[in-house]
């Protein structure tokens, strides 16, 4: 019988079962040690007198790799059609009324909850594609930077790894040299953009990091992204952009420069491994291999894809291109991961007529165990850490999964996964780790009480 351990440098851990290399692995020792990160993850081991037993199977968490955790406080509240139709362009308007009125505070508060909700949910890093800088009236904080570190400070009331992504956000379409005035919060440069990034790597907070992304086409126009780009020369960041993600936007890509979205980006600004393409929705064969052969990313958003309504991304196509794939919760329609990954496979279920659209027989028949590794294999990547997962050197991360919650109930191990991505209630965790400390515990979280009761006074100054 094992007990609780003493406290020592290292902090052992023992599961009956942990998803290593693809499969679960029996009677398995993890270690973490005192920088937060495994030091050793030994199979086949029994558990130790000092080590802590965990409850249930372990998994490694997942990247988050696009957010816009304002965005929180508006799920939910956008889901009524008012005219003869709804869909991306006019949520945004819809969107833009409450982006123009949160302040550093509410955002802290908004941010915690929705990180606590995203833990919860499976993700230990977030990834903030984060556009919301200025005052109200458009005019910099005293601290220019005081949107950013809100929500750094809201990773570190829930203990989320972030990922800050300054946006270059310049132009209100392709052909629109300005903005307009309902986006005067977001307005930014590349030396802006450049500068921020740098302020927030050198602030050297505990999980905390930054790279940078570019809005979109539309946003950031050629001259834009050649200034980004020379500024952040070989830094290894993450860069990343929406793209793709509208019919709308590839026409209007089409008719400004007689190139599709990934084509013409592709074409003009080589593209490398530290690069992820948000959406990449709409895509031809073409683009799938030019993005393939570049080494950069696809970050899918099923969630917020389905809710507003922009269509079903080619998966088959980037899964046997061998393109390393994230998932973001973006709008935050869903917050998740496991319900992420089903709507991903449900999504290609219902366009193409067939089931278990991203299995992989012989090699991988189960469609959860293939979404779900080629997820963690992208994460890296994705939130610009060195690396990730259940594996030496990597933050000391994991999900325990509750075998006597509804959905896992009886199920065989070798079908965990599968039931908890397609049957399980998506929250399925009786515990989780990060950096090597327990931050939840059957959901609930030490600070849940204040962040919850500030959040809700945010939500009624927002919307009465
Ligand atoms: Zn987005």
């Amino acid at each position: 019988m094992c007990t609780n351990p003493p406290i020592t440098m290292t902090t052992l851990y023992w599961t009956p079962h942990a998803w290593l290399q693809g499969q679960w692995q029996p009677d398995v020792l993890l270690e973490a040690g005192a920088d937060g990160r495994w030091a050793g993850i030994t199979p086949h081991t029994p558990c130790p007198e000092q080590a802590r037993r965990l409850a249930g199977p372990v998994l490694p968490p997942l990247v988050n790799a696009h957010s816009h955790a304002f965005q929180r406080a508006f799920a939910g509240l956008a889901e009524r059609r008012a005219s003869v139709s709804d869909d991306f362009w006019s949520w945004r308007d819809r969107m833009y009324g409450v982006a123009l009125r949160i302040t550093p505070a509410q955002l802290r508060a908004i941010a915690a909850q929705l990180y606590l909700e995203l833990l919860r949910g499976g993700y230990t890093q977030t990834c903030e594609f984060h556009y919301l800088h200025h005052r109200e009236d458009g005019s910099p904080y005293a601290d220019p930077l005081a949107m950013s570190w809100a929500l750094a400070d809201a990773a570190a009331d829930t203990g989320m790894g972030l990922t800050v992504l300054p946006v270059l956000y310049a132009h209100a379409g392709f052909a629109q040299p300005q903005l307009r005035d309902d986006q005067r919060r977001f307005k930014t440069d590349a030396d802006w953009v450049w500068r921020a990034s740098q302020a927030i790597n050198a602030a050297a907070r505990p999980r905390v990091q930054a790279g940078v992304a570019l809005h979109s086409l539309r946003a950031a126009h050629a001259a834009d992204i050649t200034a980004l780009r020379a500024l952040v020369g070989d830094a290894e960041v993450p860069i990343h952009i929406h793209i793709s993600e509208q019919p709308q936007e590839v026409a209007d890509c089409l008719a400004a420069h007689g190139q599709r979205p990934m084509q013409w980006l592709a074409h003009h600004h080589p593209l490398d491994a530290r690069w992820q393409l948000v959406h990449a929705t709409h895509s031809t064969p073409g683009e799938i291999a030019q993005v393939a052969a570049s080494g950069a990313g696809v970050v899918i958003c099923p969630g917020t894809e389905a809710n507003l309504g922009d269509g079903v991304a080619d998966l088959p196509g980037w899964l046997a291109a061998g393109v390393p794939l994230t998932i973001g919760s973006d709008s935050h329609a869903t917050r998740a991961v496991m319900e992420e990954l089903r709507w991903l496979d449900y999504g290609q279920r219902l366009v193409l007529g067939r089931r278990n659209v991203a299995a992989d027989p012989p090699a991988q028949p189960s469609t959860a165990a293939r979404l779900f590794d080629a997820m963690l294999a992208g994460s890296a990547r994705a939130a610009g850490l060195s690396s990730w997962g259940l594996q030496p050197g990597a933050r000391a991360d994991a999900l325990v999964l509750d075998t006597a919650a509804d959905g896992l109930l009886g199920v065989p191990t070798d079908h965990l996964l599968d039931a908890a991505v397609f049957s399980a209630d998506p929250r399925p965790y009786a515990a989780v780790l990060v950096g090597g400390e327990v931050v939840l515990e059957h959901g609930r979280h030490g600070r849940q009480a204040a962040i919850a009761s500030e959040f809700e006074g945010v939500m009624r100054a927002l919307f009465g």
